[in-house]
């Protein structure tokens, strides 16, 4: 029996004699999951907000769509939220700019600053009584808005922003309390029978974790696009260069960073999906690499190339937030056995 973070479970034995005010006691069952998200294992996840900062490190639409893309097809009964923290650094230009995007593709976009306290009262309800998670790269300011949330947790934040790259400080899954606003003292006078709210902090993904739909499903996981792609004259249309195609005959209606992410997406798509085919004709002539054992023993695996080699423990550890710089990691020819990636 597995258990994650976030499983609900029957406990047997609770021994709370300890002195110290510890419990403990044995796990008799885990209760069935409503979803599991992976890297890091987080079971029973109510929602997911995609943190990133409009400056420090700088606004990333394409990565931001990558996040959007990923988390809609790990749990598709979850509609990320998008975070963007650091406002105080941004002028309101610049802060309408990313609202019109995304508000208008039908994602909540909560504009936050940890550091002047902006917007946190109103994260603050939506966390209210559920189980979140907050994902992103580093240096963003997650744990700062968990801090700013729940002063008790006290957080290690990084301030030597020179530091940040390629790595991050979050290493084990934790669901943090947020206390509602009533036990916040926002509001004591509310009647809201809020509850706490419970938030994992997680390190983001590095760009080789990132899941890709099939080519022809991308334009799904784009709301804006999926609408007019709906009206397509061909239901396998890429809406790329096709004749007679809806979506781009709005392309001009379209903001520019959503098309473009989702052209990149696609390309990124076809290329695994060309990978997938060239894997499985290797396999068939015996192009295959044995680890953790001889021939017959030892695990097989297919020799893929570089963007589907399982991920390094070292690589895991780091925070890719440049595709350029993912690519050229991708260089080293080591194989290495991860059981995750089957
Ligand atoms: P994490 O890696 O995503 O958890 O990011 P941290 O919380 O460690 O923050 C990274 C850096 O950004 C630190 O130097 C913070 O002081 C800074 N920071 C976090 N939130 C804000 C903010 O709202 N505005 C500004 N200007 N800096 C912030
Ligand atoms: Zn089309």
């Amino acid at each position: 029996m597995s258990i994650f973070t976030g499983d609900r479970v029957e406990l047997d034995e609770v021994d709370t004699s300890d002195s110290n005010d510890r419990a403990t006691a044995v796990i008799a069952a885990r209760l069935d999951r409503q979803n599991l998200l992976t890297r890091p294992n987080i079971a029973n996840v109510d929602q997911v907000f995609i943190v990133q900062a409009i400056h420090q490190p700088e606004w990333n639409g394409l990565l931001c769509d990558r996040y959007l893309v990923h988390l809609q097809l790990e749990l598709p009964a979850v509609r990320p939220f998008i975070c963007v923290n650091k406002c105080d650094l941004a002028t309101d230009e610049e802060i309408s700019a990313l609202r019109n995007i995304y508000e208008s593709a039908g994602y909540k976009v909560f504009f936050l600053s940890a550091k002047e306290r902006i917007g946190l009262d109103e994260l603050r309800r939506y966390l209210a009584g559920n189980k979140s998670v907050l994902t992103g790269p580093s240096g963003v300011g997650k744990s700062s808005i968990l801090n700013a949330l729940n002063p008790e947790l006290n957080l290690k934040v990084d301030v030597n922003e020179e530091l940040l790259v390629g790595r991050h400080t979050t290493t084990a899954t934790e669901l943090y309390k947020v206390p509602s606003e009533r036990s916040a003292g926002v509001s004591p006078a509310s009647t809201n029978p809020l509850s706490d709210g419970w938030i994992a902090d997680t390190p983001g993904y590095s760009l080789d974790q990132l899941r890709h739909p099939e080519p022809a499903e991308v334009a799904w996981q784009f709301p804006e696009l999926a609408a007019l792609a709906e009206e397509c004259k061909f239901s396998d249309c890429l809406h790329l260069v096709e004749q007679n195609c809806n979506v781009l005959s709005h392309e001009a209606e379209l903001p520019a960073s959503r098309y473009d992410s989702y052209r990149t997406i696609v390309a990124e798509s076809q290329q695994e999906q060309r990978l997938r085919q060239e894997t499985s004709q290797k396999v068939e002539t015996g192009v295959v690499k044995y680890v953790g054992g001889s021939e017959g023993r030892g695990k097989s695996i297919p020799k893929l190339s570089n963007r589907h080699r399982a991920v390094s423990r070292r690589r895991e550890k780091q925070q890719l937030t440049d595709f350029d710089a993912a690519d050229e990691e991708g260089l080293n020819d080591d194989w290495i056995a991860d059981d995750d990636d089957e």
